[in-house]
């Protein structure tokens, strides 16, 4: 079974739960309600996180990824690069210091998610947060 591939999109949904990022809305309502007009993409999207500033992360079937990106505006080649649009620095902050805020913020987001669904149920699904998580931590190191 190939792994799940991650992406990281941008989207609006008209919602303001998920707008500003809360766990109190899952986002994958929305994002599957976009794509399920698509036959094939009607199991595409496995998990959604929201990071907030209209962003989320996405566990994705590998054989959907580009089909799934023609949906939202993909930010997925900058994830977790130096230039991902998260760690842009804000106002009175340094790169430094929003790059790590924003990655404290993202693993709490993960582990809420993770917490909050049967990942056990699903080997595939609780790798992909296993892997993401460890990349997360990963790179809190380095900007500690
Ligand atoms: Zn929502």
């Amino acid at each position: 079974m190939e792994p799940l591939t991650t992406m990281r999109i941008q989207a609006s949904f008209d919602c303001n739960i998920c707008t500003q990022g809360s766990i109190k809305c899952n986002p994958l309502r929305h994002i599957q309600s976009e794509i399920q007009s698509e036959p094939g993409l009607r199991n595409a999207v496995r998990m959604a996180i929201p990071l907030g500033k209209n962003q989320f992360d996405l566990a994705v079937e590998f054989a959907t990824v580009i089909q799934v990106g023609e949906y939202f505006t993909d930010l997925s080649r900058w994830r977790l690069m130096s230039c991902d649009p998260l760690f842009t620095a804000e106002l009175g902050r340094s790169y430094q210091e929003t790059a790590f805020s924003a990655l404290t913020q993202m693993r709490y987001q993960y582990n809420m998610a993770a917490s909050l669904i049967q990942v056990s149920g699903d080997p595939r699904l609780a790798n992909w947060f296993k892997s993401e998580i460890v990349r997360i931590e990963g790179l809190l190191e380095q900007y500690r």
